[in-house]
């Protein structure tokens, strides 16, 4: 086996990085991180996938250990507001539609309702949203819901890729995970280097041999993990891998981010993330336990930063006034090959698409457990490392053209950037699947055919929430008895209501655990 990592960088990737191979090696291979004590991390990054929940459990990580040390909270899916036109929104809930005689409930909706809310129709964890309420009972239970394996399913082993539906993913804030990742990594033998890399050193193979720092000298490894986010230290700028850029297809390039502080108590806390459709561009809100992060993502060729700043401070209101702004540029698309020789990149420096999906996380979860899967030996095989690149780029790719989705199906077209959404060129195959998606809802034969993280259900939703591309119920439905159907459709709505009087409110189940009241 190879005996050493080292990992460069120590913002989530590279904490993340270095307990997931610290739980999984134990001290059969050491793992040193060494982070810039003046190069910032990037700041952000603070809304997860339902999946993470696998991360923690594979630390051996429970929720009342770390979630009230990371201001966090619940995640039940995503609110899109304003995306098809002014004051519209919907959801896209952590939960699989039911299926009712062979057809998705979502088929039946487009059948039988076809007016009125499709989320709140369909599945029961919008009505959750809206009364702020918490997955978890006073007592710790989750509400129960047929089909989500509950809590078992997150024991040790299971990964990204497993096909478990938590009806939740959490927020936290990311300084304050990066600090517990570290004190849980130095506490179980990850060795802590806290310098500027000033040199990487390659070998006569052009193998990175070493990388040198500023006051601890060199640092030797066999494996060189590059978790330098935007800059790619390693693996860009000295192995010299290119970045392919997604930019034709997804033009967002800019972020302005704030951190607004929040009377919880009074004003309670939204268990989703929002995601709220701008002039050019979307606001993202994430409600923390201490405070909301808030940003606008943007396409620099339509807004100037200073005017997506004016608007982030209007969307916010007076309690911007005095915050400082956190203007960051964006690099969209992925390294072309996330691992080249001894150098493997995980996190913004091997790829990054904006955060409309909040996949940034679940990139670095899926990197390091596909990383463990493939960790090489002394032979360094190649397949290995082939497969781990076709991996990851059909990852990233897989996504993009769920993005691009959101866009091109939005609904409004009130000037230039979203008139332009409609006129992008598509990543290669998404036309031909919007095609077919217009006269069948997507399912698992007709959506990107690699593992990217996104069910055919999360297709679906967007596509009847977006409102911009025409769909039509299954022929078949006309000639089936539909009693069934109208009968969960009634029942979906049953449950939700009781459901939201029975959970706690997100506030009061934090304030309970954190024994504030
Ligand atoms: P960084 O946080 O940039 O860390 C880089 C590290 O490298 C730092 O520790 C730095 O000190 C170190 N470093 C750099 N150069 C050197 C050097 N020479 N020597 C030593 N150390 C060095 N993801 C989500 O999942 N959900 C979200 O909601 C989300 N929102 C986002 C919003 C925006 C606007 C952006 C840009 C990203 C968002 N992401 C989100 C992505 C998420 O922020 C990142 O995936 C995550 O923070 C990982 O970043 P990183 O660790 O790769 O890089």
């Amino acid at each position: 086996m190879i005996q050493s990592v080292v990992i460069v960088g120590g913002g989530t990737a590279g904490w993340m990085t270095a307990t997931y191979l610290r739980a999984t090696f134990g001290s059969r291979i050491s793992v040193t991180l060494v982070e810039s004590k003046n190069v910032p991390t990037i700041g952000v990054g603070e809304a997860t996938f339902s999946t993470i929940r696998h991360f923690f459990a594979y630390l051996g990580l429970q929720e009342h250990e770390w979630m009230p040390e990371c201001s966090a909270t619940y995640k039940l899916g995503i609110r899109f507001e304003n995306w098809r036109e002014q004051g519209h929104y919907f959801y896209h809930p952590f939960e699989r539609p039911r299926m009712i005689d062979r057809f998705p409930i979502t088929d039946w909706w487009l059948r039988l309702r076809r007016t009125g809310r499709f989320d709140d129709d369909c599945f029961v964890i919008p009505a959750l949203c809206e009364h702020k309420s918490s997955p978890r009972h006073l007592s710790g239970e989750t509400f129960e819901q047929r089909g989500w394996g509950g809590d078992q399913a997150t024991a040790g082993g299971t990964t990204t890729e497993q096909r478990t539906q938590f009806p939740y993913a959490y927020h936290f804030d990311a300084a304050m995970l990066a600090k517990y990742l570290s004190r849980y990594g130095t506490d179980r033998g990850v060795h802590h280097v806290l310098d500027n890399v000033t040199d990487v050193v390659l070998d006569s193979r052009g193998w990175i041999s070493h990388v040198t720092t500023a006051e601890h000298g060199e640092l030797h490894g066999d494996l060189f993990i590059d978790c330098t986010g935007f800059r790619g230290v390693l693996l860009n700028k000295k192995m010299g891998e290119p970045f392919q850029s997604y930019q034709e297809t997804l033009p967002n390039d800019s972020a302005v981010a704030l951190r607004v502080p929040q009377d919880i108590a009074t004003q309670g806390l939204r268990p989703v993330t929002t995601a709220t459709a701008q002039e050019a561009g979307w606001i993202w809100t994430i409600p923390l336990f201490s405070r909301h992060g808030t940003g606008y993502v943007y396409a620099s060729d339509y807004i100037t930063p200073d005017q997506a700043e004016r608007t982030l401070r209007e969307f916010v209101g007076p309690a911007a006034d005095g915050l400082e702004a956190n203007h960051i540029k964006m690099r969209i698309g992925r390294t072309r090959n996330a691992w080249v020789k001894n150098c493997v990149g995980i996190g913004l420096s091997a790829g990054f698409v904006e955060p409309l999906e909040s996949t940034g996380i679940f990139f670095i979860q899926n990197g390091v457990e596909q990383l463990v899967k493939h960790f090489p030996d002394k032979r360094w095989d190649d397949a290995l490392r082939d497969s781990y690149n076709g991996h990851m780029a059909r990852m990233m790719d897989g996504v993009r053209e769920f993005l691009a989705l959101h866009y091109y199906a939005a609904g409004r077209r009130d000037n230039q950037y979203w008139k332009d959404t409609k006129t992008r060129p598509l990543p290669d195959g998404l036309a031909e699947r919007i095609e077919q998606w217009k006269v069948k809802l997507p399912d698992s034969e007709s959506v990107f055919p690699y593992f990217h993280g996104f069910e055919p259900y999360s297709y679906q939703i967007m596509l009847l929430g977006l409102g911009g591309v025409p769909l039509q119920a299954p022929p078949a439905l006309g000639a089936i008895d539909e009693s069934a159907a109208e009968r969960e459709l009634e029942l979906v709505g049953q449950e939700g209501r009781k459901l939201v009087t029975e959970l706690p409110s997100q506030y009061e189940y934090f304030a309970h655990l954190r024994g504030l009241t």
